[in-house]
């Protein structure tokens, strides 16, 4: 998140950490269309497909993911909350 134009990133940050609950996703991994889900033991490499889905921890922190991955990805089993990416 971090190297990007300032605009917007104190608020997101501020409201980040006061707010559990899922949010609308505002960071690069759920807006570039990519599926970001990666494999233990990958050295954390990512899929890099067309992200299908956005999947929310509990940590309020927003990811895309393709279909596959929402379905059998290592990090899709910390989403508590899934929407379509195609909006
Ligand atoms: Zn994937």
């Amino acid at each position: 998140m971090r190297g990007g134009p300032g605009f917007g990133r104190g608020f997101q940050e501020a409201t980040m950490t006061r707010n559990n609950a899922p949010q609308a996703p505002t960071n690069s991994y759920a807006t570039d269309g990519k599926c970001h889900n990666a494999e233990p033991g990958t050295y954390g490499h990512e899929c890099g497909k067309p992200a299908a889905w956005i999947g929310t921890d509990y940590k309020g922190f927003s990811s895309g993911f393709c279909d596959d991955c929402k379905r059998h990805g290592y990090e899709a089993r910390d989403v508590i909350a899934w929407r379509r990416a195609d909006t």
